[in-house]
């Protein structure tokens, strides 16, 4: 039952709904267990960044079969395992292993091989979803243009990042998103100008949403980049526009064309939260 030296090898990077790995370890979490393979194709949840969630998938073995009823990124030091939250230290840190933790009520046996089926319908969604995110904080960059008078970094299609800069929470949904902005003090220092914002909130969304219709209507091919397979390796979400090709470090699942995405519409909302204006952009594909 050795903790595993070397980082899951994962193949929903490329869109793969199926496929079979080796039974590593077993760790026991409560009244559960921690299925840790050297190969799959469901997509984790990274407690870091939780954007896109957990797949939904079934773990079938000679013998068996479980629901996988959570599937999120641990790591550990050879001696502990540590889930989601309580991973003590960062992807890439000498001496730790990261790894894809299966979570099941019914555990196969260690050295079993095993095929791990994902529910493909709702995999696609999020799919969806998730390229329908990227797309519309680089559309929400393009309409907050004018409002920056200081420099800064700007994102993969050379827009000021306002995505990067005020982004607070990300959640990917079936068939689209909900990103949350900060429009606070330290947003305003950095020179971004929040005046009258409210009022412009309805002419924001009408440029973003004409954005979004004229880069669906494009069409333009999706492709994820990456370093290697391993879980930690690093990957790229990228999308060759006529506008340039857009290049989003990403580890989620996506679409593989622009038109896929059909009806993608962006709703934006302005609230107050404890004095600072919240930005709420919410996608969605009908
Ligand atoms: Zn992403």
């Amino acid at each position: 039952m050795a903790l595993p030296r070397t980082d899951t090898v994962v193949s929903y990077p490329t869109g793969a709904t199926d496929g079979t790995g080796t039974v590593l370890h077993i760790e026991p979490v409560g009244e559960r267990f921690a299925v840790l393979l050297d190969a799959t194709p469901c997509h984790p949840v990274d407690a870091g960044w939780p954007d896109q969630g957990s797949d939904r998938a079934t773990l079938t073995w000679n013998g068996g079969s479980a629901d996988i009823v959570d599937c999120i990124v641990a790591a550990t030091d050879g001696s502990l395992l540590y889930l989601g939250g309580d991973i003590p230290v960062r992807k890439g840190t000498e001496g730790w292993t990261f790894v894809v933790a299966h979570l099941v009520t019914d555990a196969p046996p260690v050295g079993q091989v095993v095929t791990v089926e994902i529910d493909a319908k709702y995999r696609r969604s999020l799919s969806l979803g998730h390229t329908g995110c990227h797309l519309a904080s680089l559309a929400l960059n393009r309409a907050m243009t004018g409002r920056w008078s200081k420099e800064v970094r700007t994102d993969a299609l050379g827009t000021p990042d306002f995505d990067a800069e005020a982004n607070d929470t990300s959640r990917i949904l079936e068939r689209g998103s909900l990103d949350t902005y900060r429009l606070g003090k330290s947003l305003r220092k950095k020179g971004f100008s929040t005046e009258g914002i409210a009022e412009a909130l309805p002419g924001i969304e009408t440029e973003v949403n004409t954005t979004l219709a004229d880069w669906v209507a494009e069409n333009a091919p999706v492709r994820i980049d990456r370093d290697g397979d391993r879980l930690t390796d690093r990957r790229y979400w990228v999308c060759t526009l006529a506008d340039g090709e857009a290049r989003i470090a990403c580890g989620g699942t996506h679409a593989t064309g622009l038109g896929e995405l059909g009806s993608l519409r962006a709703t934006l909302t302005l609230e107050d939260a404890d004095g600072t204006p919240v930005l709420t952009m919410r996608t969605a594909q009908d």
